[in-house]
């Protein structure tokens, strides 16, 4: 057995097609493989259950295998947590590829659709599209009321060959999409097909046949079973378009093709990934779906190729297969058979949207609110080499440099000349900007081999973070001298995690100064030591903890845990788990309100900063400065370029007396559908 622990690297956790890549490489390779995260445990190469651990950024997975390639299967799986659906392009440039090779640092798409390529393209999405009418539904009910049900063994023979037809479907698809280059496409399509190959999948059809369901019958009902019990609602379609091009093979039932040689809309119930992958990217002009959702793979697939999305148009009983039409993404409209005057116009909306693209691409600078408010975006990173992508990508600094990340997949503690390097160069990373050194965050979710802590009933709540640091105050203190090293190559700060007391933040104050006197003597570098607010203990004594930082960051991950009482790990409190709740936001203003009678200055660092809705209310309480992960900077950057102050704080006013964070949402969701979208 062997086992490591490292950090999700790739920018936006683990979804489906990181989660798809690692299972296909896994196939290849002899060893068991499971992935723990706390006491949640699934099979690597089980995607539907990698899913369902629902691993963000950041977050700490021990990989556990055995078997005689059990070394090459962790490395393996180490490379897809680190690097997401950008290790197939670093076997394909190793494999010879060349021109694979520039798009190593191509970021993956997340579960709630921010990808780089989205980015890109965010302002680049023309709202409206020309193209011709594709329905994609089907007349599989019809077909179904004529299969003729063959012996419980035939069935299960006809349904073991649907799924390698299936399987030999998705492979074709995945070459076309490898050689366009469309990775997170390859990852959603290598899901696919290993779901479609899952041994439960197949258990849970072969018990339907012998309970008397015909095989098409029996894979849709099944994989209609699995969309029900979807965690997350939005990944139901997956399940579902599974089952039901299982059945369509069954049932013999051609695909329709979907290309006419010019942009065509894809029209239909719900519109999947694999559809969407059939239709050449310069050829899809837009997708109208009656009861998809924004969150779903179609809709994130759409914004990432820039093309407008309706996903609850309603019904489409009167979308004619085959009418040119004019898609209007913003007005949620579908224009059939549209006047040449009609066309005329949104030619030129999408000619202006093009120019428009070409100026925000050029927007990384400084941001500004509508009203002319200064906002400040910084990058959460991990490493050095995150440090300076993130610059690259239009961070003014890095707002939180998560150094326990260092620690991670090590069997011995880093020495402090390797922590002092590593900082150097993330300092040096951030070009002149402020670089926000954390001081290690272990404990909790992060466990590491090289520091084995004892078990905890409820390690959320138990040594971590600052309070690990001060039982091992020489670890602290390597670290302090590390910061202290690098903060001479340029701007750097200290912040402390898990803070409940102000003894914590005067202790490491003390350390902090020793340290620096027995480096430096009297002539040192600037060295500002934060606090993480992120306990609702440090946000209800702000006031006191100001008298003695040099500065806040908000730390909204783990405050939203603490305030709610909701396990930030925990899927089964996931929908209580929710940064809009007015507790958090009361929380948050009254550090805010803190920080600013002090004068220090206060951040976000939490996920809540890249969310478009929470922005304007974090706006709306004075914070000027949000760091995020790199690949949320251009939304962020274009949301607030959208945004007034004046506006932001009457949004925030509102909000603070709702009941819960339903409401909060959906008035924001109103408020800022022409921002937020
Ligand atoms: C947070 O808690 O919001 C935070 C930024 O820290 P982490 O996610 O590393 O706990
Ligand atoms: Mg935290």
């Amino acid at each position: 057995m062997k086992e490591k622990t490292v950090p999700v690297l790739c920018p936006n956790g683990i979804h489906i097609s990181p989660a798809g890549v690692l299972a296909k490489l896994l196939k290849e390779i002899d060893a068991a493989v499971e992935l723990r995260v706390g006491e949640a445990r699934a099979d690597a190469r089980d995607v539907d259950a990698v899913l369902r651990l629902a691993l963000p950024h950041g977050a700490a997975v021990t990989i556990r295998a055995e078997g005689p390639e059990a070394d090459k299967a962790i490395e393996t799986t180490e490379a897809v947590l680190r690097e997401g659906t950008a290790v197939l392009t670093k076997q394909a440039a190793s494999a010879g590829g060349a021109a694979a090779a520039e798009e190593e640092s191509v970021a993956d798409m997340d579960a709630d659709g921010k990808d780089e390529d989205e980015q890109a393209h965010f302002l680049a999405v023309s709202p409206v599209r020309i193209g011709r009418i594709r329905r994609t539904e089907d007349t599989l009910d019809q077909a179904l009321a004529h299969y003729r049900k063959g012996s419980p063994i035939e069935e299960a023979h006809r349904f073991g060959a649907a799924v390698e037809a299936f399987i030999a479907r998705m492979h074709r698809l995945i070459q076309a999409s490898e050689e366009a280059g469309e990775t997170r496409q390859q990852g959603i399509l290598e899901a696919y097909s290993m779901m479609a190959d899952a041994p439960g999948f197949h258990a849970e059809v072969s018990r339907a046949i012998k309970d008397g369901m015909s095989a098409p019958e029996a894979a849709l009902s099944v994989k209609e079973k699995s969309a029900a019990d979807m965690f997350v609602k939005t990944r139901a379609v997956d399940q579902r378009e599974i089952g039901r091009s299982i059945a369509r093979i069954l049932l013999g039932l051609l695909e329709k093709p979907l290309q006419a040689g010019e942009p065509v809309i894809l029209v239909g119930r719900e519109i999947s990934p694999e559809l969407m992958a059939r239709v050449p990217r310069a050829l899809l002009a837009g997708i109208v779906e009656e009861e998809g959702s924004l969150a779903g793979h179609a809709a994130i697939l759409a914004r990432s190729r820039g093309i407008p999305a309706i996903c609850d148009y309603g019904s489409l009983d009167k979308v004619e297969d085959g009418a040119l039409a004019i898609l209007d993404g913003e007005a949620k409209t579908l224009r059939l058979h549209p006047s040449e005057e009609e066309l005329r116009e949104a030619r030129a909306v999408m000619e202006k949207a093009q120019a428009t693209a070409r100026r925000q691409a050029e927007g990384i600078g400084p941001v500004r609110t509508l009203d002319g408010v200064r906002v400040t975006l910084r990058a959460n990173a991990g490493t050095p080499e995150a440090a300076a992508e993130a610059a690259q990508m239009g961070a003014e600094g890095i707002g939180l440099f998560r150094s326990e990340l260092f620690f991670l997949g090590r069997d011995a503690l880093p020495t402090e000349d390797e922590q002092a390097e590593a900082f150097t160069a993330a300092v040096r990373a951030a070009k002149g900007e402020l670089c926000v050194i954390r001081t290690m965050d272990i404990g909790g979710d992060k466990q590491l081999s090289a520091l084995p802590l004892s078990a905890e009933g409820n390690p959320a709540l138990g040594l971590r973070g600052i309070r690990v640091s001060l039982a091992h105050p020489e670890l602290l203190r390597t670290q302090l001298r590390a910061a202290l090293r690098a903060a001479s190559a340029g701007r750097a700060a200290v912040m402390l995690p898990m803070v409940t007391a102000v003894g914590e933040l005067t202790a490491a104050r003390a350390m902090l100064e020793e340290e620096r006197a027995a480096l430096y003597g009297s002539d040192a570098p600037d060295l500002p030591l934060g606090v993480m607010i992120e306990t609702p203990a440090a946000a209800l004594i702000a006031d006191r903890l100001a008298a003695h930082a040099d500065f806040f960051s908000v730390g909204t991950n783990d405050l939203v845990q603490y305030v709610l009482a909701a396990d930030r790990t925990n899927l089964a409190v996931g929908g209580i788990y929710d940064p809009l709740h007015p507790a958090v936001l009361r929380l948050i203003q009254l550090t805010a309100e803190a920080a600013q009678r002090s004068s220090i200055s206060v951040s976000v660092c939490g996920e809540m900063a890249a969310d478009p809705l929470a922005v304007p209310l974090l706006l709306g309480m004075g914070i000027r400065t949000l760091s995020m992960a790199p690949v949320s900077l251009a939304h962020i950057r274009a949301v607030c370029r959208n945004l007034s102050l004046a506006g932001a704080k009457r949004f925030l006013a509102d909000v603070l007396d709702m009941d819960g964070p339903a409401d909060v949402r959906a008035y924001l969701e109103k408020k800022l559908e022409h921002v937020a979208s």
